[in-house]
């Protein structure tokens, strides 16, 4: 399940993003949301234009845990598996950043 922080406006989103959405709310356990555009960012960054958004792994059930599937590590590897190659997954200290940037 997706969960959105308070503060996330999907106004200016690229429809593009959604399909990262989706690939997350397959991740088997509750991921949240924390940024689309809004939020602080470096001058280029693409979530200034609705080309990035942050996700960060929410609770885990004792199932996930034993899969090993629990943390936000896992989770930019389960987007990368599920991305086509014009999508940056970076895995950052607190969340996992996902950028659509075609080549
Ligand atoms: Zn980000």
């Amino acid at each position: 399940m997706i969960l959105y922080n308070k503060d996330v406006n999907p106004q200016g989103i690229r429809p593009e993003l959604l399909l990262a959405i989706i690939c997350a709310n397959a991740y088997p356990a509750d991921v949240g949301v924390s940024c689309i555009i809004n939020g602080e960012h470096m001058l280029g960054s693409l979530h200034l234009s609705g080309n990035a958004i942050d996700f960060d792994v929410l609770e885990h059930s004792d199932l996930e845990l034993n899969r090993g599937l629990t943390d936000n590590a896992s989770l930019a590897k389960w987007l990368s598996a599920a991305l086509p190659s014009c999508y940056d997954v970076v895995h950052e200290v607190s969340h996992v950043h996902v950028e659509y940037q075609p080549k």
